[in-house]
Order: C-alpha cells, then structure tokens, then sequence
C-alpha cells in the first residue's frame, strides 16, 4: 500500500514555518543584510506562486534562475516546485553560449536573474536571441531601484512582481515523480548535460543527508551554503536545513573571503559548506586577518578533494570537515567521509588518511567499483576501477541527450567516471577522474594523490598535475603550481618533485614544476585541466629522466 502522500518538499515548509517560525533566514544582498523568519518566508512563496500563476506559468513549466545566494533565490527553492513547476537554477559563470544553450534545451518561461548578473545575461541573449524565445518574463532580484539599464524584455522587479498577491496558496497534492529542479553539469566535458530532479528524488536525498551519516543537520545549527545555489541546489542544504527548522545565511553576490568570514561571526553560522578553493581562499585571509571561527563546528567540502592538510588546518581550528562526493546527476551527495566508532582511538595519521578519502556511501545509495576487465573489483584499499552507483536520489538519464544515456547509464546504474579504490571497511577513495588520470609506461599515476600531496607544502597555495605527452611513456605528470607570495621559486622547483619522490614510487615524480598565477577555474570553481592543457599545448617541458630500473612496472 503506499503512503497518503507522496514525497514532495512542501510538508518540509509547512513544517518549519509552524514549528520554527521564528527561526531566520538572512542573507547578504545588494543592499546589505536583510533578514526575516520561517513564517514570513512561507508568506513570500505563496506570493510568489500566485505572481507566477497571474502570468501564466502551469504545473510542468520550467523557471530559470541566474542568481546568487539570498533570500529571493530561497523564495524560489520551494515556491516553484511546490506549484508544481521545475526550478532550473543556472550557473551565470559559464560561458554565454553554454547559458543560451540550457535556456533554450530547457525552455525556460521565466527568467529571474540578479542585478549584478543582469548585464552578462543580457549579453548571452544578444549573442543568440533566438535561444530565449521561450522567456517570456525577466524578473530583476530587487526593488524598482534594482532595475539595471539592460536590454532584457519584458522586465520587471521582483517586489512588484510579487507584492501586491496574497499571502495564501492553495498548494496542491503533488505526485513524487513531479520534476521539480533541473541543473546541468557544468561541461568540463563537452557540451551541459541536463539532469532533472523529481520532488521525490530531492525529498529523499533531503532525508537521507539530514541525518548523522550525511550532513547532520539539526534545528540548533545555523546553515551557511558558501556552495552558490546554483551548483547543484547549494548541494541540497536549503531543502536539508529547511527540514530541520535550522536557522539559513546567505552570503549573496560574489562573496569574498571576507564576507565569508564576517557571516560567520556575525551570524554564529555552525555549519557552511563549499569547493576547496573557497576555503583555501579563507585560510589565507586569515593568514593577515583575525577571525573568530568559535561557532563553527562543522565545512562539509566536496565537489574537488579536499587535500588532507586542509582537513588538518580545520581540525587545528576547531572545526570539523566532512569530505563529501557527489556529483549533478546525484542530486548531489553520494558519500561522507566519517570515522566509524573505534577509530577515533586510532593514531592521528590513520584518522587522517581515512578522513581524507571521500568516505562512505550515505544510507539509500550502493555502488559496485567495476575494473578495466568489466569485473568487480575486491575492496582491499589498493584494486581501481570505475566507480557505477544507484539509488533513490540518482537520476537514469540525461534530458534529451540519449547519446550521453547510452555512455552513462548501464543496468540502472550511474557510470561515475570516477576511478576508485575501496578499503575493506568501505571507504571509498577517488583517485582520479577517468578522463585526468596519467597513464605512464602502462602504469596508473593519480592526479589527485600528488595534487594533495603538492598543497600539502607550507610555500604551495594551488598546485594541479595533468599527464602531457611523452614519446618514451605515453604521458608524464607535470606540476603547475602556484607559489605563496613569501616562496622561493627555485628552490620550490627542486623541493616539490624530491617531495613526490620521497613518498611515491619513482615515476610519479612530475618531470617538471611550471609556477603560474592562479589555476585556472570551471564555472563551479573545480580546477580547469582542460584550459591548461590547451594553453601549454605547444610546450616543451623538462624531460624528468626516469632513470633505469625505476621505470613504471619495475617497482
Ligand atoms: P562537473 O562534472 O561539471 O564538474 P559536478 O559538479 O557534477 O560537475 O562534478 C562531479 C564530479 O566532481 C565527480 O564526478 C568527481 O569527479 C568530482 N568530485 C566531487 N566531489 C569530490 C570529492 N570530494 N573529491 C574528489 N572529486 C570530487
């Protein structure tokens, strides 16, 4: 027999504004912090359904975004869905044809969009009009003070658009399998790829990663996605922290490290999450800054490895990182790296080594590692394969992309690309992106192992390794790193591969240290291999000599 109701997000609001309606929410926005509570938000999501209703927008419509992280893009995180129409939350980074390609693979009927992303979108929609033809509304994130001078047709405020409707919607009985968000995968390899969200697809995942094995996340903790909600719904956690009753902050347009950090005091945020760059970005402003971190408890980081000397800093301060993987088409969060009971007596580098991996499965989801010779693999820490995964809160197809379906998908499973070791408690260890993986002499050398290892150096402030060709053994790693500004280069050029070299086996010495300024970024501030392997295409590194006898295979 089923349940009375289907899995929708709706009950989780009804919740929290009649249980917690004093909690707030806050967010930093163009014009300056803003806050109300739960009781007043749920008001603003039933104005805002009856605006969207009044302009002709029906169950199944999809609804863009082109936001940052605030209240408004809060509004429209339950607003939409629970009308029963799709929120596509867009990433305004990506470059203008990518955007112009999702608006119209999506068609979108309306398009909200921030002041300070107004004229970049403007800019996409000149580049290819055509590809908008389906928005019939932008809806500017502010007041009519915030209306900026760009060519978007018609416009409006999104106060007028929502202001004068009632403060009462008659939610209706959805079904789970509703889509009720969208998101792409920000092409890192070729062309976005659309991934659909059903409302029982993000109920669940909001289940299980409210618990202690995913996020834990409880009424007491106040909730700061530094992760833009716009990368894979802040990883969810807007859902999550509403189905607590926790207190939400949003940091708003381009927050600096700066911002971050005053949030935290301020707000006595207990709990924020993001991509590793966000917090190097912290721990170096609080190299020359005093932050009072004391209310934090708990970074959960993920979307790239979170080096295992981040995880050290973190710990140094008093808080708590839990290295979580996912990916889009897993509404995000697969696996948590946490301790199991009994290993918090273990000594420090075993603890380390286990917390840096990228954990266990969250209850809900299984997976299988399956090796180059389509067996699976045994889990004994050190055998490698792909990574395939399913469960309640994946998804089993791209939209419209059935080329990608028949690569991705096999038996209802979700082929990661993600090479992975499992060690015999269960923990899983990526060791690289297929696609970024160095195959040198036929043996493997893992990207993101001498990455770690790299950041792991005190002078090092980014450092990414990819494989170039190399006539003798098919790829070499070469390290791009950039320095502190304090470093010395050359002798950071001779350090770093002995570093490797102490630690790995011979031929996973990078064959060359290149410094650079930054590392470039994907549109979800990942390291970019790809722009870097274009870039030094033509280049002629250093040859590293693996010597005799060390070569791939002989060790
Ligand atoms: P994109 O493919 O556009 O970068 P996603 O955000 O969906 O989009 O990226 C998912 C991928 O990010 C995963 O397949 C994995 O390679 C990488 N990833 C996510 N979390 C981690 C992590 N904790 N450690 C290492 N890699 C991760």
């Amino acid at each position: 027999m089923p349940g009375s109701t289907d899995q929708t997000l709706r009950p989780f609001l009804w919740r929290a504004a009649r249980m917690f309606p004093d909690v707030e929410i806050v967010s930093r926005t163009h014009d300056g912090i803003e806050r109300y509570d739960y009781a007043a938000y749920e008001n603003r999501t039933a104005q805002l359904a009856n605006a969207l209703r009044d302009a002709g927008i029906e169950r199944g419509d999809r609804i863009g975004t082109v936001c940052w992280n605030h209240h408004r893009h809060f509004e429209t995180y339950f607003g939409v869905p629970s009308m029963g129409a799709q929120l596509h939350t867009i990433n305004p980074l990506l470059p203008d044809e990518h955007v112009g390609y999702i608006v119209e693979n999506a068609a979108d009927r309306v398009l909200f969009v921030d002041p300070s992303l107004a004229e970049k979108l403007a800019g996409a929609v000149s580049e290819d009009p055509d590809a908008f033809e389906s928005v019939e509304q932008y809806v500017v994130m502010g007041d009519e003070d915030s209306i900026p001078d760009v060519p978007l047709d018609p416009m409006v405020d999104y106060e007028s658009f929502v202001g004068d409707e009632s403060t009462a919607y008659d939610w209706p009985q959805l079904a789970g399998e509703q889509p009720a968000g969208m998101c792409y995968t920000s092409g890192t390899t070729g062309r976005p790829k659309g991934v659909e969200y059903t409302q029982e697809m993000l109920w669940s995942h909001t289940m299980a990663t409210i618990t202690p094995q995913g996020l834990g996340i409880d009424a007491d903790d106040v909730v700061m996605p530094a992760v833009p909600m716009f990368h894979v719904n802040a990883w969810g956690m807007p859902f999550t922290s509403t189905a607590a009753g926790a207190k939400h902050v949003y940091p708003g347009p381009s927050p600096t490290p700066a911002d971050i950090a005053g949030l935290i005091e301020d707000e006595e945020v207990t709990l924020t999450a993001g991509v590793p760059t966000v917090w190097i970005g912290l721990l170096e402003y609080m190299e020359d800054n005093e932050v009072d971190l004391s209310s934090l408890e708990r970074i959960v980081i993920g979307g790239s490895a979170a080096p295992e000397s981040m995880i050290r800093r973190f710990d140094d301060l008093g808080v708590e990182v839990m290295h979580a993987w996912g990916m889009t088409e897993m509404s995000p969060i697969g696996s948590v790296s946490h301790l199991k009971p009994g290993m918090e007596e273990w000594n420090a580098e075993r603890r380390y080594e286990k917390r840096a991996k990228q954990g266990l499965m969250v209850p809900g989801i299984e997976f299988q590692v399956i090796d180059e010779g389509s067996e699976e693999i045994e889990w004994n820490g050190e055998d490698f394969g792909e990574l395939w995964v399913r469960g309640p809160w994946i998804t089993t197809e791209y939209y419209e992309r059935p080329e990608a379906n028949e690569e991705d998908f096999e038996e209802g499973w979700l082929k990661t690309g993600d090479v992975v070791t499992v060690d015999p408690e269960g923990y899983i260890k990526l060791v690289d992106r297929a696609k970024d993986v160095i195959k040198s002499g036929g043996e493997w050398i893992s990207s993101v192992e001498l990455e770690n290892e790299l950041m792991a150096h005190d002078d090092v402030a980014e450092a990414t390794v990819i494989g170039v060709p190399h006539e003798r053994w098919q790829e070499r790693p070469v390290a791009f790193v950039v320095p502190d500004e304090r470093a010395d280069r050359n002798a950071l050029a001779e350090e770093l591969p002995e570093m490797i070299e102490a630690e790995y086996p011979k031929w996973w010495r990078p064959d060359d240290v290149v410094f650079i300024d930054e590392v470039p970024k994907t549109a979800t501030g990942k390291f970019d291999k790809k722009v870097l392997r274009e870039e030094y295409s033509d280049e002629e590194f250093a040859d590293g000599q693996v010597p005799e006898g060390a070569a791939p295979g002989s060790e």
